[in-house]
């Protein structure tokens, strides 16, 4: 029994080390790529299903540094929001993403509503406001351009300071949106706490879609809460047509996914803007 508790103890020892060398080794990258400028933004349409047109965008990071490239950018985020790099990951992404919408309402391009990721470590402080206020000022944008998106997860550690934080953002023209909505705990509580602005159902529930009937039901569930409520309803992941469809027929009304469209870097995004602005 003892050699057989010291062998697990032995490879859980050694997984342990490999997790810190990873870990050790994304941190090193995450330097080296702010460094040598070596982050850049795709942009997601999410589109309104009942005009056709790009309602919204999300925006996502992406790396180019040969190290990683190889890494999920998820991944990438927890390793930043452990290291307290993210602080400077979303400088980087919000000083970008104004930058490049306000380039695009100087060549006066129809612009959608832009949804930035926000991590849970941002919200532990009423510093962002302040940061976002000043950023957006020198940008010359409107807040209400703007929506920021946050995981329920991300609520959970002290879901007073949080929620104050999103009113005052909401208050000051922002909107407000829950990411991965259905994943966490306790959703319904976090959903009359915040009164987001948008809800975006995760896309674990639509993979399944078609052939899960308890699925179809909580998605369609979702949609009527939603509308109750006044937020508007993103379903994520949407990868067929057969989904696209189902989601149609349950009248869910914006989609985000690989079948409408791959995040996009920003220059190609500019021109399915101008395609539709013409
Ligand atoms: P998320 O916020 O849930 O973002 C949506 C993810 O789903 C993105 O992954 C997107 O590329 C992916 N996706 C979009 N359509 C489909 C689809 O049809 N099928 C599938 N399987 N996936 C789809 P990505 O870009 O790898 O980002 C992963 C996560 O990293 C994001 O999840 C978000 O939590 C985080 N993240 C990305 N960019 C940022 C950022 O700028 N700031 C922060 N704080 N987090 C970010
Ligand atoms: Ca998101
Ligand atoms: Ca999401
Ligand atoms: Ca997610």
């Amino acid at each position: 029994l003892e050699t057989g508790g010291n062998k697990a103890f032995r490879m859980f020892a050694a997984d342990m080390t490999d997790a810190n060398q990873d870990q050790l080794l994304i941190e090193k990258g995450i330097r080296d790529a702010i460094e040598r400028n070596e982050f850049s933004l795709h942009f997601q349409p999410i589109v309104d299903l009942v005009t056709g047109e790009v309602a919204c965008a999300e925006v996502l990071l992406r790396s180019s540094n040969a190290y990683l490239q190889g890494i999920s950018i998820g991944v990438v985020i927890q390793v930043a929001e452990k290291t307290g790099l993210i602080h400077e990951l979303s400088s980087y992404v919000f000083k970008t993403t104004f930058s490049i919408i306000n380039g695009w309402k100087n060549s006066g391009l129809h612009l959608p509503l832009i949804s930035i990721n926000l991590s849970a470590e941002q919200l532990k402080s009423e510093d962002v406001v302040i940061d976002l206020l000043d950023l957006v000022e020198a940008h010359q944008i409107d807040a209400a351009m703007i929506q920021f998106e946050m995981t329920e997860t991300a609520m959970v550690t002290d879901i007073e300071r949080t929620s104050d934080i999103l009113r005052t953002l909401q208050n000051y023209g922002f909107h407000i949106a829950l990411d991965d909505f259905g994943t966490g705990q306790s959703s319904l509580s976090h959903l009359l706490n915040i009164n987001p602005d948008t809800i975006k159902i995760d896309r674990s529930f639509i993979h399944s879609l078609t052939t899960n009937r308890t699925n179809q039901l909580l998605v369609s569930t979702i949609n009527e809460l939603s509308r109750k409520i006044g937020a508007k309803v993103v379903a994520e992941g949407v990868e067929t047509q057969e989904q696209l469809t189902m989601l149609m027929e349950i009248g869910c009304p914006y989609v985000q996914g690989y079948w409408l469209s791959r995040p996009l870097p920003a220059q190609v995004f500019e021109d399915w803007l101008l395609l539709f602005s013409a």
